[in-house]
């Protein structure tokens, strides 16, 4: 029997919406950590091709199990089409159609649209290997995931795996994600070891991590300068000293457990959109015309003071009265600040001994 051109066999994409869903993945994996070549020759023919990849379906074709990410979908047309599809290397296609837990609709949506960033970026930097991290034009946000990490022996991996499908290294870079890595390890390890923890879970949204233990109560952050501390304070310590401007790390006691909140920053805004726990200590602020409702902070521990006023040597002095207020209301104080020089940072930490200071850019509006 001959096919027609561009038919289509029982649920598969056409020849046509395939070639459509390779090309703009540049026909490579879209796992995170794989990028596999999937093109290639083959030695059969001058004319023959060898082509290992997969193009999966997002939401599933077939309403049946064992068809995988199975949805109600109003219009059978769209289910076809390249929107729907995700180029996988075979054994990436086959693993997403494994596990519809790990690789919703969600995450493979997502990591659709950073190959296809990750594709575009190659072609107009000329580059084989591109890393979104790299690319400051644009913060990409990670793949949504929720996973339980343990605590088990292989808790290491397990976090490691999370972030590799979170598309951490990708997006956030290798170095700080090691670091991450490492601290959310430590984390549960204490967890279970001295709060009794039987639990942790990970959960990835778009700008941050949250990292969730059924364990006693306990306060990260009052390890910082304890010395000769544990792990736990090692990590802790490493973050807060060599990552100061750029890793965000929260802790807080909830009704569950404890939560720890995780993410790389750069800029005031990105501080924003992680924690609503900060003041702006702008003109209007320092003159009076904006007093802040001390009822917003009832539910934070921290509350970041965002200098965003041109500061000065001798402007210094003005954050002493938001700290104390802060302090009197109970909470500690991070003191948020644009790049300046280090002689105004050490002047700072010198006037401030008790408060962190974070360096973060203001964002070009
Ligand atoms: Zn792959």
């Amino acid at each position: 029997m001959t096919m027609p051109n561009d038919s289509r066999k029982g649920n598969d994409f056409t020849e046509k919406t395939r070639a459509i869903i390779g090309h703009r993945a540049g026909f490579r994996c879209s796992h995170p950590a794989c990028r596999a070549p999937t093109a290639g020759p083959s030695a059969e023919s001058e004319a023959a091709r060898s082509d290992t990849a997969t193009a999966s379906h997002i939401i599933s074709a077939s309403p049946n199990p064992p068809a995988r990410r199975r949805r109600p979908v109003g219009d059978k047309t769209e289910l076809h089409g390249p929107d729907n599809g995700i180029w996988m290397c075979g054994t990436d296609g086959r693993l997403i159609d494994t596990d519809e837990s790990t690789y919703t609709v969600e995450t493979l949506r997502h990591w659709k649209r950073l190959a296809e960033r990750r594709a575009h970026l190659a072609q107009i930097l000329k580059r084989d290997s591109v890393v979104l991290a790299d690319d400051d034009t644009i913060s990409h946000p990670l793949a949504p995931l929720y996973l339980p990490v343990g605590p088990t022996r292989d808790l290491v991996d397990r976090i490691d795996t999370v972030l590799i499908e979170a598309c951490s290294y990708e997006v956030w870079g290798a170095a700080p994600t090691h670091v991450i890595r490492e601290l959310l390890a430590e984390i549960v390890r204490n967890a279970a070891s001295y709060g009794g923890a039987t639990e942790a879970l990970l959960t990835v949204e778009p700008t941050r991590i949250h990292l969730t233990d059924n364990g006693a109560a306990f306060d990260l952050l009052s390890l910082v300068g304890h010395q000769n501390g544990r792990g736990g304070q090692a990590a802790l310590s490493t973050v807060l000293r060599d990552w100061s401007g750029s890793i965000f790390v929260e802790s807080e006691v909830t009704s569950e457990g404890n939560r720890y909140t995780v993410a790389l920053i750069r800029t005031i805004k990105q501080l924003q959109a992680v924690t609503p726990c900060t003041f702006t200590l702008n003109y209007e602020a320092v003159m009076g015309h904006a007093e802040p409702v001390p009822s917003d902070y009832d539910q934070c521990s921290v509350v970041h003071l965002i200098w965003d006023i041109g500061i000065t040597y001798s402007d210094v002095d003005e954050a002493h009265a938001w700290v104390a207020w802060l302090r009197e209301l109970g909470k500690a104080v991070v003191l948020v600040a644009p790049p300046m020089s280090d002689g105004l940072q050490e002047f700072i930490r010198a006037k401030f001994p008790e408060e962190r200071l974070l360096i973060l850019r203001r964002d070009v509006a």
